[in-house]
């Protein structure tokens, strides 16, 4: 044995799962949102979340400045990369015959240009993506549950996998077991988080080892 490292019990119950859910942006992606950049552009105050302070806006100033936020978000898909481990990952759970989906607060439209741009575009079909537009926003559990449902599942067969405390706590009320992927290793949330890796490498090895195994 060259890793010292004790198995982590989670991992058996994470392999077990049929349906991986994920977030795009930070998670799938390097992060290259400038959140202070873009709420300066929209006016959004600092430390205010952005979709939620636009909702809170007169209808037309609202809309004009959704339509602002998709035009940034569209300009950053094609500066999107993929994290370190994203597709080996993907290809992994692909062998094992898992089916996967994404939840993110960005639009379907953007995600499916990032996840083409980034090269695992061809493992999430169109109706397993849900935006902003398709579900109530994170830490909301309802992408999750319709997700599941359109799988003909329960949120309890997926695992959610995010960067973000939305991600792990919308995990948590779907029933999906939660892995928090923070490269700074300081893993903030550890009572939403069933399993912390440093990386998508890290993760998709464990799933690598786990086909092993079989
Ligand atoms: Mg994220």
């Amino acid at each position: 044995m060259t890793d010292e490292r004790r198995p982590d019990p989670v991992v058996p119950d994470l392999l077990a799962r049929p349906y991986w859910i994920f977030d795009m942006d930070g998670t799938l992606t390097e992060p290259v949102h400038d959140f202070a950049a873009i709420r300066a552009a929209l006016g959004v105050p600092a430390g205010c979340d952005i979709l939620g302070h636009l909702d809170t806006l007169p209808e037309g100033e609202s809309r004009r400045l959704h339509g602002l936020l998709d035009e940034i978000e569209i300009e950053l898909a094609g500066r999107a990369e993929a994290s370190a481990g994203a597709r080996r990952l993907v290809q992994a759970l692909d062998r094992r015959g898992v089916r996967m989906g994404i939840v993110t607060r960005n639009t379907r439209q953007v995600a499916l240009r990032v996840l083409e741009h980034i090269g695992v575009g061809s493992y999430f079909p169109a109706g397993s993506i849900l935006g902003r537009h398709d579900a109530l926003p994170k830490p909301e559990p309802d992408g999750i549950l319709r997700l599941a449902a359109s799988w003909g599942t329960t949120g309890r067969s997926a695992v959610m996998v995010g960067d973000y405390l939305f991600d792990l706590q919308c995990g948590r009320s779907a029933g999906a077991l939660t892995v928090h992927v923070d490269r700074t290793r300081a893993f903030r949330w550890p009572q939403f988080t069933d399993l912390a890796v440093a990386s998508l490498e890290e993760l998709a090895e464990l799933v690598e080892r786990g086909i092993s195994r079989e």
